[in-house]
């Protein structure tokens, strides 16, 4: 904390009627006084440099993961001992993205989330700013659960974007004497400013990565997500020597859904589709809306034999669901599926021209499965590394 020398003494208005003896006590008392002023500003420099080295190094993170990893675990030369961060989190969004990003939560007590917001304001009943003050169980225990030594004294820092509470910052010392009510509050405003300013844009960041790699038609993966994942899938399926199966599903004849019942009937058939495709694959699967009416799917793991069983379970499943809408003649749909599949040795290295392989296969047997009549699933077997045969298979 920013706080005051110990020597504050008035200083007299004159030493008229001192003896000289009292007049070496007053010359003495006042060099006290100035050393203690420049002692006490030489430690408000250093923390306030402490502080500000924090912040910088807050703003330079390029994950959300450091981001909060820097906080929960601070440089012991800021001088905290105990550090917690409560997030507002209604609709479970922030914890979603942080598990995304390879946050284990469970073993991140420190990192708590409220739905409430009166649960949140219960922590700042009076005012939006620094409560500082003895460690109270009634009132800290939550935020220092995780704590088995509980700190002595407590800083709650609430951070506040656009004036709404998103969470609050909690900083705890094993000293009675570091947080106490009534010193300089003004730097840690400061620090939570920009904590609140971190923490808000890199979770918009993540917001956003998630968009740009999201369908807004059918809330599946886009292609740009689908070639992102193929090449690592590949890569991954190189190392371990495990199967790697790629499948490419077309809706035939679906223009002929646009034009007999119009595009926003089109519409809800590839949501319709989408979800129907969905609940066949395991979560581990990535299933992408590859273009127009064709999607993809990637299923790590799975040979060949297993991948055309799903991609005929999938095939099976949008047959038989009837579209019986309003006013509408009850239709249904049918779908081509094309499946290759990799298998390598382990530890091969595999590259963006094992992804392009893999899809090209893919495609091949899924226009012969167009040309057979449609309706149908066709697997390619590919085998790597480059140079072996690829050898079909009809179904
Ligand atoms: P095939 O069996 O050979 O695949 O025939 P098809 O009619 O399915 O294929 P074609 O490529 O001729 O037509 C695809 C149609 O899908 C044309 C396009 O207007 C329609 N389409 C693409 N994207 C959307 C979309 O987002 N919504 C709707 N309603 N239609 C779409
Ligand atoms: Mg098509
Ligand atoms: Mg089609």
């Amino acid at each position: 904390m920013l706080s005051l020398p110990r020597s504050q003494r008035a200083f007299p208005n004159s030493h008229v009627g001192m003896s000289s003896r009292d007049q070496n006590t007053e010359t003495r008392l006042l060099k006290q006084q100035m050393t203690d002023f420049i002692d006490e500003a030489r430690n408000n420099e250093r923390k306030l440099r402490r502080f500000q080295a924090l912040e910088l190094k807050l703003v330079s993170l390029n994950s959300i993961l450091e981001l909060i990893d820097s906080l929960l675990n601070p440089d012991p030369a800021v001088g905290w001992d105990h550090a917690s961060l409560l997030l507002f989190d209604p609709k479970h969004e922030v914890q979603h993205i942080f598990k995304d990003e390879g946050i284990n939560l469970e073993k991140k007590p420190s990192l708590m989330f409220v739905s409430s917001m009166d649960e949140m304001e219960a922590l700042y009943s009076a005012s939006l700013f620094p409560g500082l003050g003895a460690y109270r169980p009634s009132k800290h225990a939550r935020l220092f659960k995780h704590e088995h030594k509980k700190p002595a004294s407590v800083v709650l820092l609430p951070l506040v974007r656009h004036g709404r509470l998103i969470g609050s910052f909690n900083i705890g010392s094993d000293s009675t004497e570091k947080f106490v009510r009534g010193v300089r509050t003004d730097f840690l405003e400061h620090f939570a400013a920009v904590v609140a300013i971190c923490i808000e844009n890199s979770i918009n960041l993540e917001r956003l990565k998630r968009q740009g790699l999201t369908d807004t038609l059918t809330a599946i993966n886009n292609r740009r997500f689908f070639d992102q994942r193929i090449s690592e899938e590949v890569e991954a399926a190189g190392r371990s020597g495990k199967p790697l199966s790629c499948m490419l599903l077309d809706v035939d004849f679906f223009k002929r859904v646009n034009d007999t019942y119009g595009h926003q009937v089109g519409d809800l058939v590839l949501r319709e589709v989408a979800s129907i495709i969905r609940t066949q694959l395991r979560s581990s699967d990535v299933l992408s809306r590859y273009g127009g009416e064709e999607f993809s799917a990637l299923l790590s793991n799975s040979d060949i034999g297993e991948a055309e069983e799903v991609a005929e379970r999938i095939r099976r499943g949008i047959e038989k669901r009837i579209f019986d809408l309003l006013d509408l003649e009850p239709f249904n749909i049918t779908i081509s599926i094309g499946v290759a599949t990799l298998k390598a040795e382990a530890n091969t290295h595999l590259d963006k021209k094992s992804a392009d392989i893999l899809i090209g296969q893919a495609d091949q047997v899924l226009y012969a499965a167009k040309a057979n009549g449609r309706n149908q699933v066709v697997c390619a077997l590919a085998f790597f590394p480059l140079g072996n045969e690829i050898s079909p298979a009809g179904s």
